[in-house]
């Protein structure tokens, strides 16, 4: 068996992916209790989608029957960001192509080689950020790092600039649980001071989603941004990178070697104004590929109009 998760390890470096762990597939009983008591004091905002497929979100045999073994896989998409000078800021993870379709082309080859050259027969789905499941928690089980006091998924060596994906399979692979890695968060509390709306608990580990700043200015979709969160944005116009940038762990990171995520060249050229002015024409030829058409060009221009007396005052 140790034979078969080598092989497959080698297929998914060839790919890019910088680490990957066995689990065997099992109902998350502990975590499926906090998360019905996170969605009951409505922390997931209007993200009602949290609120659906508990028991799918929750057990993997459930969302795809028959599985014995989820894999996890993480990728790094780490490089310069140069929106943190100039224009308003757009998460690191969003300068270049849509992941999902990135990553779903990778694990599609994976998948197909298992098929090819290790079980004709196997039942596989897989996932990016896709489907109703516990991603970091399968990760964390899978030995690719702890779950830190931002709530993302730490790497001692790699850092948390990675994507998240999983292979649901009906081959038994994971006889052995993977060496999980301890919590290393200790007194640190960086990033729950860093947070420029509390969104992150006084304690660490849960986040108050509907006072994330990724939140606000990619899953709202309200023609306004609440005021109470006026001045607070710090030049944020699509997600925020802020408590992955105080995190120590992050020193560790490395530029990604996947093309697809190499940054849209004029996404550090636009200037506030650039964006209020932007037709649609425009922000479709600029961002056809980009996780920015999820907020799409009305989206940017509300998130820009909102933060703009922020990049005023940061001078
Ligand atoms: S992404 Fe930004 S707003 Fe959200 S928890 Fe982290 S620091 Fe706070
Ligand atoms: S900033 Fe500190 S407390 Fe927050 S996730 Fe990183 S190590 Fe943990």
């Amino acid at each position: 068996m140790s034979d078969l998760r080598q092989q497959i390890r080698d297929w998914a470096l060839e790919e890019g992916f910088a680490a990957i762990g066995f689990s065997k597939a099992e109902s998350l009983d502990k975590e499926a209790a906090f998360l019905k008591e996170w969605v009951s004091e409505g922390r997931p905002g209007k993200m009602s989608y949290l609120e659906r497929n508990e028991d799918l979100r929750t057990n993997p045999v459930l969302l795809h029957p028959g599985t014995k073994t989820v894999i996890s896989l993480v990728f790094n998409y780490y490089q310069e960001n140069p929106t943190m000078t100039k224009g308003p800021k757009i998460s690191t993870y969003a300068l270049g192509r849509d992941y999902h379709k990135v990553l779903k082309k990778k694990l599609k080859s994976i998948s197909r080689k298992i098929i090819e050259n290790i079980a004709p027969e196997a039942n596989i789905r897989y996932f990016t950020d896709s489907a109703p499941i516990l991603e970091k928690e399968w990760a964390r089980r899978a030995g690719l790092g702890w779950v830190g006091k931002n709530a993302l998924l730490i790497h001692p060596k790699r850092g948390s600039y990675f994507f998240l994906a999983e292979i649901l399979i009906d081959l038994d692979l994971a006889p052995e649980p993977e060496k999980v890695i301890r919590d290393h968060c200790g007194t640190c509390t960086r990033c729950i001071d860093a947070c420029p709306t509390d969104a992150i608990d006084p304690e660490g580990y849960t986040i108050q989603a509907n006072k994330c700043i990724s939140y606000l200015t990619i899953e709202l979709k309200d023609d306004e941004i609440d005021s109470a969160f006026k001045g607070k944005m710090e030049g944020w116009a699509f997600g925020c990178d802020i408590c992955q940038q105080v995190c120590p762990w992050n020193k560790f990171a490395t530029p990604t070697v996947e093309e697809g995520f190499v940054r849209v060249p004029q996404i550090g050229e636009l200037t506030p104004e650039d964006w209020k002015n932007m037709t649609q024409e425009t922000f479709e030829t600029i961002f056809l590929q980009s996780p920015l058409k999820r907020t799409g060009l009305k989206g940017m221009k509300r998130n820009v109009e909102f933060i703009d007396p922020d990049m005023e005052s940061d001078g």
